[in-house]
Formats: C-alpha cells, sequence, structure tokens
C-alpha cells in the first residue's frame, strides 16, 4: 500500500472509533497500532473479497459484460428488484433481444412493452421503465445521466439503482449500498447486520474500484455471507466481528423476540386460569344479577373459563342457553386474573334480578378502577 492509499484510508475505526479524548495520553507506538490494525483488517477484508471473486464471482451472468451500457445496467438493475437472478435472465435477454436501445423503448406502447416484462410483477416498476426511457430520450439526448443525483431523478430509480448504473456503466466510485451489502460489511466490521455503517466513510476508504467492489460483494453476499451464514466456508472468518462474537449480536435480536414470545405464553397461561366475570344482559337494556341485595354479575370459576366451557356451566346451574361474546376485559380482581365477558339468553327463562345499564357500568368501572392489565 503506497502513501495515498494509507492516506485514503486514513481511517476510522470500524469497530470503534476513538474520540480524541480516548486518543489523549496513548503514546504515538499505540495510536500508530492502532492504526495498523484498522488498515490490516480492510486490508484483509478487500483481499479475501477480491479472490472469491476471481475465483468464484458471478461472471457468466449476462450483464456482468466487461464493457456495459448505463441502459443495460438499468434494465437488469430494475428487474432485478424483488425478482430472483435465474428468473431474470431469460426476462433481461428477450427484452433486450426486442428494445435493444434506450430509443426504441421510448417509442414503444405499453401494449408492445407488456409482453417482455409481464410475469415480472410489480406493474408500478414496468410503468416507471417507460417514463424513464422517454425522460432519457427527451431530456438526456438519449443518454442515461452519468452523476449519480441526476440517475436518482429518474422515475422509478433509487440510490442504490443509481449508483449500480454510475459503477457498472460509468465507472464512478460509488458503491451500491443493497441488502447483501449492507448484511456482509455490517457483520464482518460490526459484527450484526443490523449495524449503523458509515457508508462515506468507508466508500471514501474501500480501495477496490466501485464497479468491482459492488459485483463481489453482491456475490459473496448471495452465496456466502447470506441470511445465515456459511461462516465455517467463508475465508473472511479469521478477522470478521460476527464469527468472533458467534453472532451473538444478531442472535441477541434473536433472544430478544423469543424471550417476548416467551413472555406472551407466560401471559398466555396466566390468562388460561383466570376465572371469569359474566355480565348476563338482555340487549345491553336489562342486566341480570347473580344477588338479589344489588347488582353482582356472575362469576364463573376458573374450570370453565372458555366460551363452550361458560354455556355448559350455566346450562347444567341454571338451565340457560347463552350466546357468550369473547372476553372485553382482562383484570386482577382480589389478587385473581379475572376475564370480563357478555353474554345473552339464547333459551330458557331467567329467574334473577334485573338491573339497568347504569349498574353495569358502575360495576365495570369499579374493575378498571382496580387496575386494568390487559
Ligand atoms: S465469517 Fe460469516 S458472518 Fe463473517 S463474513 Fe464470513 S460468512 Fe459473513
Amino acid at each position: 500500500m503506497n502513501a495515498d492509499e494509507a492516506e485514503r484510508r486514513n481511517l476510522y475505526d470500524a469497530e470503534q472509533i476513538p474520540r480524541r479524548e480516548d486518543l489523549l495520553g496513548m503514546t504515538e507506538e499505540v495510536i500508530q497500532s492502532m492504526r495498523k490494525d484498522r488498515l490490516e483488517k480492510l486490508g484483509f477484508f478487500e483481499e479475501k473479497l477480491d479472490d472469491f471473486f476471481r475465483r468464484a464471482g458471478r461472471e457468466h451472468l449476462p450483464w456482468r459484460k466487461a464493457r456495459i451500457g448505463a441502459y443495460e445496467v438499468w434494465v437488469s438493475e430494475i428487474m432485478l428488484q424483488q425478482t430472483q437472478v435465474s428468473r431474470v435472465i431469460g426476462y433481461y435477454e428477450r427484452f433486450l433481444g426486442r428494445f435493444p436501445t434506450v430509443v426504441s423503448l421510448a417509442a414503444a406502447t405499453w401494449e408492445e412493452f407488456l409482453p417482455y416484462y409481464a410475469g415480472l410483477g410489480y406493474y408500478a416498476r414496468g410503468r416507471n421503465m417507460l417514463k424513464t426511457a422517454r425522460v432519457v430520450v427527451s431530456e438526456h439526448s438519449g443518454e442515461f445521466p452519468k452523476v449519480v443525483e441526476v440517475l436518482k431523478g429518474l422515475p422509478g430509480v433509487g440510490p442504490y439503482t443509481a449508483a449500480a448504473i454510475a459503477s457498472f456503466a460509468y465507472g464512478r466510485n460509488t458503491v451500491a449500498w443493497d441488502t447483501n451489502l449492507r448484511r456482509v460489511v455490517g457483520r464482518f466490521f460490526f459484527g450484526s447486520k443490523k449495524a449503523d455503517i458509515p457508508f462515506s466513510e468507508f466508500e471514501a476508504a474501500f480501495l477496490l474500484p466501485a464497479k468491482e467492489l459492488n459485483a463481489a460483494l453482491m456475490d459473496f453476499g448471495s452465496a456466502i455471507c447470506v441470511a445465515r451464514p456459511k461462516c465455517g466456508a467463508c475465508p473472511m472468518k479469521a478477522k470478521c466481528r460476527y464469527y468472533r462474537e458467534r453472532g451473538s449480536q444478531e442472535s441477541g435480536i434473536r433472544n430478544c423476540e423469543s424471550s417476548l414470545r416467551m413472555e406472551r405464553r407466560s401471559e398466555q397461561r396466566r390468562w388460561k386460569d383466570a376465572q371469569v366475570v359474566l355480565f348476563l344482559h338482555e340487549g345491553h337494556r336489562k342486566y341480570y344479577s347473580s344477588k338479589k341485595s344489588g347488582y353482582a354479575p356472575f362469576v364463573v370459576p376458573a374450570s370453565h373459563n372458555t366460551r363452550a366451557g361458560i354455556k355448559d356451566w350455566f346450562r347444567r346451574k341454571y338451565g340457560l342457553e347463552l350466546a357468550v361474546r369473547p372476553p372485553h376485559g382482562r383484570v386482577v380482581s382480589e389478587g385473581k386474573p379475572t376475564l370480563l365477558v357478555n353474554a345473552q339468553i339464547l333459551l330458557g327463562k331467567p329467574d334473577f334480578p334485573e338491573f339497568g345499564r347504569e349498574s353495569y357500568e358502575r360495576r365495570l368501572r369499579r374493575f378498571f378502577g382496580r387496575g386494568m392489565s390487559a
């Protein structure tokens, strides 16, 4: 690495950016050794990536030509959005056979375009292709712009596609950060695909030309560092932070999800043993009470706390057939998990004191006033 390259990589520490005050008090020797470590790590990353790309890059893909036009890159990138590479190959070749240039595409009607696109789905994407072709012809003399910011102004062209066109077709040093790239860089340098990557600093520090870097990272991310990474077969594992930490940051995410699942399960178990407070009513005008002395809803034991169980309990105890609603509240009443349930009588003559809606509402307020827990 020459002095210029070393300077370009006047690197931040991808794992841990040292603050100025952290550097105070360190000897020059320590600072130099930290810097050397960082440089070595990035150097290692690019060297292994480059090796992999030379050995196993997907050079057979029709859009991986040494010299490729912006139109061809754009067609491939738009088709590859949300669609598998193997499906796109046939479409790409047929499409370019029929519309070999942006001018020929711009002159096509939707009806002419559709047979060469139908099946790829996302038809808004297809409509944007036609719009973009027309804009390129009418506003850019039939040539795709070279500047990323201008490319991003074309219909359906986002930052990733713009960067891919600029690098693959025009050799610009723009890194196309798609999910593959983010996953590989995030894991290797930071230990997680969800890492917050300082993109511009990376762009400045990479030495491989963006055209090669983008292609190599795309291929590496779809062959080795996939969703379930094949770390055992990975040439980068010796310095990969994800590998060193055994993926703990990402499995931490999973752990978090599984602990939430466990909490949910224990919550479900808790309510499985809940008693039922049942408000028996007729058209929400009359409310039946289990006591004569004042309005009191019915208490059904936990052993009968399903809708079928409640019906069975009322049938046996009072000879009534009920229509039972799902619980509308969960409270802890006198230390017991309690489900609040409404029900109406379908068959049978009730022999209970009757009260008005305000008694029901007052009772309900008392329950919730004690603290609703769900
Ligand atoms: S060691 Fe595993 S996580 Fe790290 S770059 Fe390789 S495949 Fe990805």
